[in-house]
């Protein structure tokens, strides 16, 4: 089911029932998936740029990544089950790829950070397909550069350009993977490598 705060629909799930219920029959399935995690930052940030509503409203799920969203939607008599957090759910699709085979792609953040997420999820999970991995400072929609990444055939594509620049890119070019599930994590690069 879905709860509706500012006028965006949240998934009303939890961590282990998204991940059963979609992130793992997606991967199994070869399906493409988009999933937001949203804040409240990132909720007022849909009123003030319809392009961006648009995107986030494009998306397959919009989990509540925030005490905010959870207290807002409590306050209106529709409470969500729990907070989902973006690094939460990278964590458990890592943790699900390196049991599966499944491979990831880090796409985004400076390329120290870059590299350091990339090699700790890789220590962490040793197992773990890393399909590929590019800073966020390329020209990102070149046609070449998205080709590179999807040529890579990644099950599970993490961006991490900040808000909204991820999820307009996500948008912009999910078309040109032939499955994936493609998360934006902020600045989760920069937490995982620090
Ligand atoms: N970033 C990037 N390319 C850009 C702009 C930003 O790779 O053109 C990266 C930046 O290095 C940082 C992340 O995007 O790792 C943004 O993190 P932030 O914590 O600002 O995310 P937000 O809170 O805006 O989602």
């Amino acid at each position: 089911g879905n709860v509706t705060v500012m006028g965006i629909g949240f998934t009303n799930t939890t961590l282990e029932g998204f991940m059963d219920s979609t992130i793992r029959p997606c991967l199994a399935s070869e399906d493409k998936c988009f999933i937001v995690t949203a804040n409240p930052e990132i909720v007022i940030a849909t009123r003030d740029h319809p392009d961006f509503r648009e995107t986030v409203q494009s998306a397959d799920h919009v989990l509540p990544d925030g005490i905010g969203i959870i207290n807002a939607a409590k306050m209106m008599g529709t409470p969500l089950q729990e907070r989902v957090s973006g690094i939460d759910v990278m964590r458990e699709m890592l943790a699900h790829a390196e049991e599966k085979g499944y491979s990831a792609y880090f796409l985004g953040a400076k390329e120290t950070s870059n590299r350091k997420a990339a090699e700790r999820a890789q220590k962490k999970f040793p197992d773990l397909k890393i399909a590929g991995r590019h800073h966020g400072y390329a020209d990102l929609d070149d046609e070449a550069f998205v080709q590179d990444i999807a040529t890579t055939r990644p099950d599970i594509i993490f961006v991490a350009l900040g808000m909204m620049k991820q999820e307009h890119w996500i948008r912009r070019h999910m078309d040109r993977f032939d499955k994936g599930v493609f998360m934006g994590v902020g600045g989760s690069f920069d937490v995982l490598s620090g």
